[in-house]
């Protein structure tokens, strides 16, 4: 078969179909996100090699099957850069897994946004040097701005202030972020929290900082625990439901812990 779409993605969930197929989603820098079938992938390991695996960017090649239909045919796949030795440490395996299962859940079909696919590919990149806390809120907060439901952080989400957020200011992920002293008492809704100043310049930081750069980005310990919580609650609120990796992240960091 000819006349295939040719672009490059990154596999954010694979499903077992039958004896030898694959459903694949994927995020593609020419067609955003879709879900593709990739027929023997199973039966041949050679037709796809290690191109759809976790943590691999690849070359692909997509076909609609039919006018309208929702599922592609993946005609080739082949691996451009392969980042799954990051799955050797479960806790950066859950942390690439928790940036996978946010752009799954955040991305419109079929709406192109290479941005995406970039910030993926530079968390992966970044990841080889270690977990970082401050490289997955600089993530959270890239996506959500390049997806349109930026975070408010150095303005009110309610009346756009910029100049009153040190002091009695709440996180509101319903609202879209801060939320200036003057406006707090309107704010009352589920996740509603107290936004210290210095969590909230620590989450400015994030966002101010590139991917590459996000790790290097310093934080108090407790500081860090109430920002990861917040920007929790606020994808939390995106999202709609309970992130499948986050509690695999807890999992991990508990049997850690345990002797
Ligand atoms: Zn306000």
């Amino acid at each position: 078969m000819t006349g295939g779409q040719p672009t490059d993605g990154v596999v954010l969930r694979v499903t077992a179909v039958g004896e030898s197929d694959l459903v694949v989603s994927l995020f593609t820098r020419e067609l955003g996100r879709v879900s593709a079938i990739a027929r023997g992938a199973r039966s041949s390991r050679r037709r796809f090699g290690g191109a759809l695996g976790v943590l691999v960017h690849s070359e692909l090649v997509l076909a609609r099957r039919s006018r309208g239909a929702e599922l592609w045919n993946l005609e080739r796949a082949t691996a451009i850069t392969d980042h799954a030795a990051l799955a050797a440490d479960p806790v950066v395996l859950g942390h690439a897994s928790y940036g996978l299962e946010l752009v799954r859940e955040l991305t419109p079909a079929e709406v192109p946004d290479p941005a995406v696919l970039d910030l993926i590919v530079a968390l992966w990149g970044a990841l080889a040097a270690g977990p970082s806390p401050s490289l997955l809120r600089a993530f959270e907060l890239a996506l959500c701005e390049l997806l349109g439901s930026g975070v408010a952080l150095d303005r009110c989400a309610a009346c756009g202030r910029g100049d009153d957020l040190d002091a009695g200011a709440v996180f509101d992920p319903g609202r879209g972020g801060t939320v200036c002293r003057t406006c707090a008492p309107t704010s009352r809704g589920l996740g509603v929290r107290p936004l210290p100043a210095t969590v909230r310049h620590y989450l400015c930081a994030a966002a101010a900082a590139s991917i590459a750069t996000a790790a290097a980005v310093v934080v108090a310990d407790d500081d860090r625990v109430q920002a990861r919580d917040l920007m929790l609650a606020f994808v939390g609120h995106l999202v709609g439901k309970p992130l499948r990796s986050v509690a695999f992240v807890a999992q991990v960091h508990a049997g850690l812990r345990s002797p």
